[in-house]
């Protein structure tokens, strides 16, 4: 391999189904001499299972400064390096991001691979319809801490994506319906890819209740999603506006946008509101 072509890939690898590495993830750790990894001795036997034999390097949140450096001498050295986390894509709440702006401002190319992301997945099968999402990945451990970004996230009007550990899941979910309020909805997808894959759909008012009703529920990795704040009180006029351009017949897209434009109430809650109110005299 030549100076030049020396590249950082950014491979993403399964949550937790071993089926779920693309053929391309496959063929590019083949082909590397190196892999650096956030946990060698968790890819190790993930490398085994693909029949990669290339060395690794270690590239965790501890060193990866360091790590940077190393990847770099390799990249120089005319040598292509694949970078894992231990599950699903690096950087997303994981180590990498420090490692790529390095080789980046170094000058070497980097290759991202599409794949497994735990928000995504969980998003993809969650029924939530806002068109918007906003993934936060972990809240802060710290109640205090914790409840001041839920307060600034509150009037967001997208979905939001965290992850959660099982042992703070209890705590998180009741700090979110403390600050976003009960009427939310929550997705809790656990497990995903796994044998006890649950994607369970509750109100933030029922969600601890539920949680505590089995323990097993509690068991395994969150991701957490919460649908976005309906209409407000701001919104009233707009519903008010609505319902009667909708008893004059105007059709769901047009009422919402009119009803946006006269009032200024969300345009997407008016959206939501005016198909709901379609639905109910049907
Ligand atoms: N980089 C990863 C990604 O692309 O999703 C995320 C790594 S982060 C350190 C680990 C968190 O991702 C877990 O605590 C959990 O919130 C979420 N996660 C990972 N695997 C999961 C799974 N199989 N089911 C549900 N959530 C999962």
């Amino acid at each position: 391999m030549t100076h030049e072509s020396a590249t950082l890939y950014v491979v993403p690898t399964p949550l937790g189904n071993l089926g779920d590495m693309t053929l391309r993830a496959i063929e590019v750790l083949r082909s590397v001499p190196w892999v650096a990894a956030e946990d060698t001795r968790h890819t190790a036997p993930l490398l085994k299972h693909y029949g990669v034999s290339a060395r690794l390097m270690a590239a965790h949140q501890h060193n990866e400064e360091a790590a940077a450096h190393q990847i770099i001498d390799r990249l120089h050295a005319g040598e292509s390096v694949a970078f894992v986390s231990d599950a699903g894509t690096p950087a997303v709440s994981d180590p990498g991001a420090r490692v790529v702006a390095r080789v980046r401002e170094a000058g070497f190319r980097v290759i991202p691979l599409p794949g497994a992301c735990a928000a995504v997945t969980a998003l993809s099968a969650s029924g939530l319809v806002d068109p918007h999402f906003l993934f936060y990945g972990f809240l802060p451990a710290k109640a205090k801490q914790r409840e001041a970004e839920l307060q600034l996230l509150a009037a967001f009007p997208y979905t939001l994506v965290f992850y959660e550990a099982p042992h703070r899941i209890l705590e998180t979910v009741a700090a979110l319906a403390t600050v976003l309020g009960g009427d939310r909805t929550v997705v809790l997808a656990r497990e995903l890819t796994k044998l006890f894959e649950t994607i369970h759909s509750v109100s933030l008012k029922d969600a601890v209740r539920w949680l505590e009703d089995d323990p097993n529920r509690q068991r395994g990795e969150f991701v957490l999603l919460v649908s976005g704040p309906g209409p407000n009180d701001d919104d009233d006029d707009g519903l008010r506006v609505l319902g009667l351009l909708l008893d004059e017949g105007l059709p769901v897209k047009q009422a919402a946008k009119l009803a946006h434009a006269i009032t200024g109430a969300g345009k997407n809650a008016m959206y939501e509101a005016a198909l709901e109110l379609k639905k109910r005299t049907e």
